[in-house]
């Protein structure tokens, strides 16, 4: 069998993989980007079918290019990013080979570089790059039994309203997938229910400019660790129908039944803790704290940005925030389906020596492993706040690209 050799083998050809490979060219360093299918495959089959970008065309981008032919206020669509991508890897000749899947990586014997087995045959990289996602492998809590006799899908899998069976729908998770999945399936004429955790709430827009501005405005781009305690809260935003704030006390009026988390199932039965109303009034203390962040920031520069205070009016708290349900039979409430909107974990299950703690995250220092010339990119917070966005993974990848031209080709470093 033959063996290729590269220097450094970037594993993922998403905005990652792409942003890496971009930066290693720069300092002309050898390199080869393999992808399972093709570039941006998240974006064109792991996704439901009208989701756009939540953040504007204006932000959510590279530094090097813009999107073509929209508004730059607006919010792309899942296509048209995917266009993008493409574009992108063109523009920067990225040296991309699609259709190739890395099946397990090893360190090589004598401790200098790796032997990754992909389907496509060996291939023996200096340096390695996993850029294979924030989002891999999507998680259903095990709640209700697979023979309950309920549709269950993650979001990951979720595409229309139309792929769900007729009747009631429980969307659980009101993060921005799970908040603009319920939204659209009420839309589109059915009765929804929604759990709701812990999460944040921030404003699309406040004082004419958009949260993603408020943003960087305010340094919060640039946040280097989550705060003690966050960790968990999930962040509820949406770009959909022309941008708007996640308002869930506008999603109640409009025929959504709110509930607490979801607990248990049993005999029919789903059990809903206690917690909506503390969930709700936390996410509204997140909005308040940006309003209040972005109300200082104006006066102590002085800006001229027009005032707002209508974004301080709440609608009324609706019954079943202050009657909250706490049960319901979902064969009697005719719910016949489940979306989980409950997350991802990440699985690095191909990769086969240690580089993890004991739970399994990634051991790095701005993504630089623990194991010398093997690299993370892409990931939550592996630098700041910004590093699993579009423009963000730009910074990081840099900071690797440095790091990787330091090592030589020998892998040294
Ligand atoms: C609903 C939703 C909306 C979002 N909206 C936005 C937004 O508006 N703006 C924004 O900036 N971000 C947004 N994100 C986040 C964005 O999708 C991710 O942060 C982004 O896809 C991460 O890019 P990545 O390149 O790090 O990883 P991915 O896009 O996950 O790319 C990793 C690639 O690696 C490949 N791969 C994985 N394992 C292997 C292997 N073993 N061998 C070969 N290839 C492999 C995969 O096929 C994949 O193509 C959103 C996420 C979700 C869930």
């Amino acid at each position: 069998m033959s063996v290729e050799k590269v220097e450094t083998l970037i594993i993922g050809g998403g905005q990652a993989g792409l942003a890496m490979s971009e930066h290693l060219s720069k300092r002309s360093l050898s390199h080869l980007i393999v992808e399972r299918h093709r570039i941006a495959e998240r974006w064109r089959s792991e996704r439901w079918d009208s989701l756009v970008a939540n953040g504007p065309a204006w932000h959510d981008r590279f530094s090097n290019m813009t999107f073509a032919g929209i508004d730059p206020d607006s919010f792309a669509s899942k296509d048209r990013i995917v266009a993008y991508f493409e574009a992108y890897a063109e523009q920067i000749a990225a040296p991309i080979r699609c259709g190739v899947e890395v099946n397990a990586l090893r360190k090589k014997p004598n401790g200098s570089g790796f032997v990754a087995e992909t389907s496509q045959g060996v291939i023996e990289p200096t340096n390695v790059v996993a850029a294979t996602g924030p989002f891999q492998r999507p998680i259903i809590p095990a709640v209700v039994p697979a023979n309950a006799g309920i549709v269950q899908i993650h979001s990951a899998a979720y595409r229309n309203p139309g792929q769900l069976p007729a009747g009631a729908v429980l969307v659980v998770g009101a993060g921005s997938s799970g908040a603009q999945i319920a939204d659209e399936l009420q839309r589109a004429g059915k009765r929804v229910y929604l759990s709701i955790g812990p999460h944040d709430r921030p404003p699309r827009s406040y004082r004419g400019k958009d949260f993603v501005w408020w943003l960087g405005a305010l340094g919060h781009w640039d946040a280097r660790a989550v705060e003690p305690g966050m960790e968990h809260v999930t962040i509820s935003v949406s770009g959909a129908y022309g941008g708007h704030t996640v308002d869930f006390r506008r999603l109640a009026a409009r025929g959504m039944t709110l509930l607490g988390r979801a607990e248990s199932f049993q005999d029919g039965m789903m059990r809903f803790a206690p917690d909506l109303a503390r969930n709700i009034s936390r996410g509204d203390a997140n909005y308040f704290s940006v309003l209040d962040a972005a109300d200082a920031y104006v006066a102590k520069n002085g800006l001229d940005l027009p005032e707002e205070p209508e974004a301080r009016r709440l609608e009324p708290d609706p019954d079943c925030m202050t009657n909250p349900v706490l049960d319901i039979d979902l064969a009697k409430a005719g719910v016949t389906s489940i979306v989980w909107a409950t997350g991802y974990a990440l699985d690095f299950s191909w990769v086969k020596f240690d580089a993890f703690d004991e739970k399994g995250r990634p051991l790095h220092q701005r993504g630089v492993s623990t194991v010398p010339g093997f690299y993370f990119l892409g990931l939550p917070w592996l630098s700041r706040r910004a590093s699993s966005f579009i423009w963000g993974v730009s910074h990081d990848a840099e900071y690797l690209a440095d790091h990787i031209a330091r090592r030589g080709s020998a892998g040294k470093v």
